[in-house]
């Protein structure tokens, strides 16, 4: 499977978009960010080429982790070593980066299995040599994710919190419910430009997690409605234009359209 790596610059802040070929799928992105120095995420283990270009390319003195998951962080045990400096994450997520558990097939041949590292805590506040970003706790997607907030640049790093406004599956991890509160915490942020992690930048963080928000609870509600009609979770998923069977055989059923309906039916307290 082929890795290719772009670079897009934005301002003081330059976005690298990593593709993963994936056979008969759409391919595969995530992405890293630097800025003034600091290393935002480390990608997945598959492009360690590409980033050992990057940190080649520019003088890092920080990297920072906005979650534990294999396409963020399969690199920073490389990039610590190389750079001598160790990462930050939050607290939360410190003991599943020591020890990353083995993982599903698909993710492994997509994003690859990182090596465990030692991490930092990461503070309530991160500065760079020009910037000083707020630490916002949003868990949800994973349990140790955060996002980072420049208020005087108005910038929103947001991890995953974003990924697109048309979210259609969920993996069987994700609590939907606090990821709509995290979405919440967000979206009380004044308007930013966006860095999202796998899609680059947006103008305005309030209108696509917004948009992204509004989309979960529109299918939040029609979900309640054939929920209360006798449908199955199955066929409510058909019923609301998202039964999609080829991530659920991929991931063997980790990742699926019936795990949405399940969290948001969940949220609206109508499933245990
Ligand atoms: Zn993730």
């Amino acid at each position: 499977m082929a890795t290719h790596c772009e670079r897009s610059d934005h301002g003081p802040v330059t976005f690298y978009e990593i593709e993963r070929a994936v056979p008969g799928a759409r391919p595969m992105r995530v992405g890293v960010y630097v800025v003034d120095g600091t290393l935002i995420d480390t990608g997945p283990r598959h492009a360690r080429e590409c980033v050992a270009g990057i940190i080649e390319e520019h003088d890092i003195d920080q990297v920072v982790l906005t979650h534990h998951h294999e396409d963020h962080i399969g690199n920073a045990a490389f990039v610590a070593d190389r750079l001598g400096v160790i990462p930050l994450m939050h607290h939360s997520g410190q003991a599943a980066t020591a020890a990353p558990k083995a993982l599903p097939t698909y993710r492994k041949v997509i994003w690859g299995q990182p090596a465990g590292l030692e991490t930092s805590t990461l503070d309530d506040e991160v500065s760079t040599r020009r910037f000083s970003f707020r630490v916002v706790h949003t868990p949800g997607h994973a349990h140790d994710h955060v996002v980072l907030h420049e208020p005087d640049q108005n910038w929103v790093f947001s991890g995953d919190l974003y990924l697109t406004d048309r979210v259609s599956r969920a993996f069987e991890y994700e609590d939907i419910g606090v990821m709509i509160q995290s979405m919440r915490t967000v979206l009380a942020i004044p308007d930013c430009e966006l860095f999202c992690q796998h899609t680059g930048r947006h103008m305005s963080h309030q209108h696509q997690i917004g948009k992204k928000l509004d989309r979960m609870l529109g299918l939040r509600n029609r979900a309640i409605v054939h929920l209360e009609e006798g449908r199955s979770i199955r066929e409510i998923t058909r019923a609301l234009g998202i039964a999609d069977r080829a991530h659920k055989i991929v991931s063997r059923g980790e990742w699926s359209a019936e795990h949405l309906v399940r969290g948001l039916l969940r949220d609206a307290g109508r499933l245990d």
